[in-house]
């Protein structure tokens, strides 16, 4: 079949719940990725986030393959290797006492929401309770995550959702201040915002929420689903910053490819909130993605994933600021480490159009701002060869 049958084929199948373009991806290695023509494409998105590692990666693939020829599935009934493996790394990695494994991204905020209204509700055995979440926020498409998502579009169709849900301004203590009450059992947030448009917290309002938390024994969620493991430079986001969120979670990048998330608590919440019988899932953290989180953690490590991001993020934050002095509809431009977005004044779609012609694959996050989100391992050449195809796509959207 051709591009075109494989896409007719697919729309005439699928649920129209995105409009995809018109590409119909077939392998990748290292930061490329190859379509079914054999077009080859510079990967500046990395799937959202999720091939944090790059494409192709002999030990990773070996790992996941040894794991097929065991076992894939065991149900949480029973315990396996890789689910034991897994478990203490990632709690080691992320400074946190315990973890449950989810499916997804979604998943994991159900279940740190759920495990900070149980927390409440031991507290007080209030059915009450309120929850503050951000402006520009995106926490998933299930309908928990959906109700702390700041985007009133997402919402609309679907409320009412769950508990009643607040909506501060990112970066203004004052706002979050301004919200609490004696029903406020949680504050979610991202320590980085990603699909609302790249806005990284600022020092004084992350230190700042998670003190007003601490003082009214509220808890602090943080959602590093894109902007943990490493994007940032450091293991999590939130490991820069004086703080410590009661329960935190992770997903995209932390199975290098296969759908896999968590949520993790400290012991202080994970001894006071979800029993035996109150969560549970059929296949999360089942042996085949737990053997995946287990081998991107020690691939993290023994391949210094974290300095590449510190050195090659900051090149990258460069070249984009002598892009954006460049261009005259470049309005702003965000980000830390590799996790990076411009903002213009007018929509972007033209431009990553452009850039797809062009043989780069770039991402909005909103209608105005392209978003940069490669594989972790890209190198400063990588970066010089994203930002010749990028002043090229910008000369053709712009003309
Ligand atoms: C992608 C994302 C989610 C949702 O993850 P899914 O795996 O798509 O359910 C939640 N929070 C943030 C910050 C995200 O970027």
């Amino acid at each position: 079949m051709n591009t075109q049958e494989y896409i007719d084929q697919a729309e005439q199948a699928l649920l129209h719940t995105y409009n995809r373009y018109q590409i119909v991806f077939d392998h990748g290695d290292g930061v490329y990725l190859y379509d079914t023509d054999g077009k080859k494409y510079l990967d500046f998105v990395s799937g959202i986030g999720v091939y944090a590692l790059g494409y192709n990666v002999k030990e990773y693939n070996d790992a996941l393959k040894a794991q097929i020829d065991k076992i894939l599935h065991t149900s949480n009934y029973y315990y396996s290797a890789p689910l034991a493996s897994a478990a203490k790394k990632l709690t080691e990695f992320a400074h946190m006492d315990k973890v449950f494994f989810t499916n997804s991204g979604a998943e994991a905020i159900e279940g740190a929401l759920k495990a900070a209204i149980k927390y409440a509700y031991n507290k007080n055995h209030s059915h009450e309770h309120e929850i503050i979440a951000m402006d520009h926020s995106f926490h998933g498409r299930t309908c928990g995550a959906l109700a702390v998502t700041g985007k009133q579009a997402y919402r609309e169709a679907f409320e009412p959702l769950i508990c009643d849900v607040k909506f501060a301004t990112y970066n203004d203590l004052d706002s979050v201040k301004a919200l609490i009450s004696d029903k406020t059992c949680a504050v979610i947030m991202e320590t980085v915002q990603g699909e609302g448009g790249i806005y990284p917290g600022n020092k004084e309002f992350i230190e700042g929420v998670d003190k007003l938390c601490k003082e009214n024994d509220i808890l602090l969620i943080l959602d590093e689903i894109q902007c943990g493991m490493g994007r940032t430079g450091s293991n999590y986001a939130w490991h820069k910053f004086d703080v410590k969120p009661d329960i935190m979670t992770t997903a995209k990048a932390v199975g290098g490819g296969v759908p896999v998330g968590a949520f993790l608590l400290t012991d202080k919440v994970a001894n006071a909130s979800l029993v035996a019988g109150d969560h549970g899932t059929t296949y999360g953290g089942n042996p085949f993605v737990c053997a995946a989180v287990d081998k991107v953690l020690d691939l993290f490590e023994s391949g210094h994933i974290i300095d590449n991001v510190v050195n090659v993020g900051e090149y990258l934050y460069e070249k984009l600021e002598e892009i954006c002095a460049e261009c005259g509809h470049a309005v702003e431009h965000r980000g830390v480490g590799l996790m990076q977005g411009i903002e213009f004044d007018v929509p972007v779609a033209d431009i990553i159009n452009s850039a797809l012609k062009n043989g780069l694959v770039l991402i909005n996050a909103g209608t105005n701002i392209l978003r940069f989100l490669p594989p972790l391992v890209i190198t400063r050449g990588d970066v010089d060869t994203m930002t010749d195809i990028l002043r090229t796509a910008l000369k053709e959207a712009f003309n």
